[in-house]
């Protein structure tokens, strides 16, 4: 059985003074549905200190939203892996579109970045997901294929199952524009079929979860899907009593 996980994404958004609002006041709402999903939150490299302290052992795990594909050096700018796994770090975003459309991150550059993650011993969050453009002339499958290719071809089926698969419609991302029930119940199963391919017993083992304008009036339809492990939720995550209610639809 693949157990449920819900993570949050704050993508560049935070202070102080909100943080400790926001996760104060999360961990009181989510209390109900804490034992029935694994549980996540990632905000900007400078806050994860902060954050696992207010996370403390309420169970709710470390996340951050990316790690640089090289191990160390002269790489101004970057985080290591194994800085964020000193830092407590349980999970990493990998591949995000935000960061593979604005920040030019390439496939391999995906794929090395993964590795880091996974031989830091932590659990990377490979971010796969079509553009419009690619769901309009039917590419969809083909575009999340090669994505994850890339990363099987660095990492192996033995890597990517230490990992999550989060499905992102780049579309559908902060754009209130939800995937349908049924577009992702396929995609979802697409991407099974593809790694069940890849390897027998790869694809049911694998918890791939969806994101992408999740709310808690559109969770419970997705989250009941057979295929749907999951949800990164980027701006519903930064209130308090949206996120509690999209654990419900999830618990
Ligand atoms: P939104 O939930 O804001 O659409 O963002 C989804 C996302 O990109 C999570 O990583």
């Amino acid at each position: 059985m693949r157990k449920p996980i819900l993570i949050a994404n704050w993508k560049m958004n935070g202070s102080l003074h909100a943080n400790q609002a926001l996760l104060v006041r999360l961990l009181t709402k989510i209390r109900p549905y804490r034992k029935a999903m694994d549980m996540a939150v990632c905000p900007p490299f400078p806050y994860l200190f902060q954050v696992r302290d207010l996370l403390g052992y309420t169970g709710l795990a470390l996340g951050a939203q990316n790690a640089s594909p090289a191990a160390s050096g002269a790489h101004t700018g970057e985080v290591s892996a194994t800085m964020l796994r000193e830092m407590g770090c349980r999970y990493v975003l990998i591949g995000h579109s935000e960061r593979r459309s604005m920040y030019h991150e390439s496939s391999d550059d995906v794929a090395a970045r993964f590795r880091q993650v996974r031989s830091a011993g932590m659990t990377p969050i490979l971010c796969v997901g079509e553009t419009l453009e690619e769901r309009e002339q039917g590419r969809a499958m083909a575009a999340i294929e090669m994505q994850l290719q890339t990363v099987i071809d660095e990492n192996g089926m033995a890597g990517l199952r230490d990992g999550i698969i989060a499905y992102e419609p780049v579309w559908a991302i902060g754009t209130g524009r939800t995937a349908s029930p049924a577009q992702v119940s396929e995609t979802h199963r697409a991407v099974r079929q593809f790694l069940e391919f890849q390897e027998a017993g790869g694809g049911e083992a694998l918890r791939i979860v969806y994101g992408g304008s999740v709310k808690a009036g559109n969770a419970a339809e997705l989250f009941q899907l057979p295929d749907v492990d999951g949800g990164l939720i980027g701006g519903a995550s930064l209130q308090a009593d949206e996120f509690a209610d999209i654990a419900s639809a999830l618990a």
